[in-house]
């Protein structure tokens, strides 16, 4: 979800003040008159966990492409020229940071900072420390509350007020700040576990929405004959469903006929585990301040399925990063009456078939900006 601050400061400001009164209000008002000594320490250790971890994602630059980077044969050739250096694969020019960053995740208001290769794992220990403080405190108040319920025909003036007034103001908000984060939390550590930082599941999206559409594969087949100087092969599918069922195409049409989204391969998906050790490191660092990814963020390594299986042998994404204005025919009424697949009708008549890499809009209304990407400046 895209959050613009009319004052990008309050992006820190705001989560310090939710964290501090979660942290030290519960402490103060409700939880030293319930917790053993130890326990308390235990409830401060969490609460500074959050702070290291906070900062770290704040002030860690979130990576930079070495000076005078040189593409490699097979990846794209992108030239950043606001920071005249080439551009590594997965890699995006943020125009907040005003910096290309490696394996860009997306601009995050709330930290000032992108979330990137470097330091992705401190975002993630974050999330997950406020996950595991605000889910703790969760339980406390919870059981405040239900002895509030169990001696509710007790006289009132035996009940500390503040310790009340702090358990109905500070649950609902701890609440509040338990579900979001874990919910985004869960939500990270699915992209992670696909390989896919948000920009290239947004990037997979787009080429599924316009996966039927002539300019995509015009481009491809383009790409395809530039690259490799030969001539575009006919592809076939892989693992194509029984409910896949395919129509002819008309004559000389550029979409391939038995080739699905499921042939497509993702280059840098390499499996849950290494996926999960490449970004965030080995699980015995997972919780340790300072711990870093296992790679150093510039060449990704592909996976064997790519270099075995993809046929279209492409860098991501296939049809390239910069893309020519290209018209295409629209299908005739006689034509899309033919197409009985009705997943495969949808996508045709979707209004986005045709848009430009870079105002195409997915289902959350994300555009590729959103993310914080600025890809102006590119040749
Ligand atoms: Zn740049
Ligand atoms: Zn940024």
């Amino acid at each position: 979800m895209t959050v613009q601050l009319k004052w990008p400061i309050l992006g820190v400001i705001i989560p310090c003040v939710i964290i501090a009164t979660l942290a030290y209000g519960s402490h103060y008002f409700v939880l030293r008159h319930h917790l053993s000594v130890k326990e308390q320490w235990m409830y401060e250790f969490y609460a500074t966990m959050i702070w290291v971890s906070y900062a770290f994602a704040i002030f860690t630059n979130p990576g930079k492409p070495p000076a005078k980077y040189k593409p490699l044969p097979q990846d794209w050739t992108r030239f950043c020229k606001k920071c005249d250096n080439y551009k590594p694969p997965r890699t995006h020019h943020c125009r907040t940071c005003n910096q290309c960053v490696l394996e860009m995740d997306h601009h995050c208001p709330w930290t000032l900072n992108c979330v990137g290769h470097e330091n992705l794992p401190h975002f993630m220990r974050f999330l997950f420390w406020v996950f595991w403080g605000t889910g703790y405190l969760f339980i406390q108040l919870c059981k405040r509350i239900m002895q509030y319920y169990e001696e509710s025909n007790m006289p009132s003036y035996l009940f500390d007020k503040w310790e009340l007034t702090a358990v109905i103001f500070l649950t609902p908000v701890d609440f509040f700040v338990f579900a979001s984060i874990f919910v985004l939390f869960i939500r990270c550590l699915i992209n992670i576990g696909r390989g896919m930082t948000q920009i290239e599941i947004w990037e997979w999206e787009r080429i599924e929405t316009q996966w039927f559409s002539e300019r995509l594969w015009l481009m491809i087949r383009a790409n395809y004959e530039k690259l490799h100087n030969k001539k575009f092969p006919k592809l076939t599918s892989w693992r194509r469903g029984d409910d896949y069922e395919m129509v002819d195409r008309s004559e000389g049409s550029a979409i391939p006929e038995n080739f699905t989204i499921d042939d497509l391969v993702f280059p840098y998906d390499l499996g849950i585990w290494k996926n999960l050790t490449n970004a965030l490191g080995y699980p015995y660092a997972w919780l340790i301040p300072f711990a870093g990814p296992n790679t150093n963020g510039y060449t990704p390594e592909v996976s064997i399925e790519f270099e075995e299986e993809d046929q279209l042998n492409l860098p991501w994404p296939p049809d390239g990063v910069r893309q020519q204005e290209i018209t295409v025919r629209r299908e005739n009424d006689d034509e899309l009456r033919n197409i009985k697949n009705y997943q495969e009708l949808r996508k045709r008549l979707d209004p986005r078939v045709n848009d430009k890499r870079s105002s195409f809009v997915n289902d959350l209304g994300e555009r590729l900006v959103d993310f914080g990407v600025d890809e102006s400046d590119e040749e």
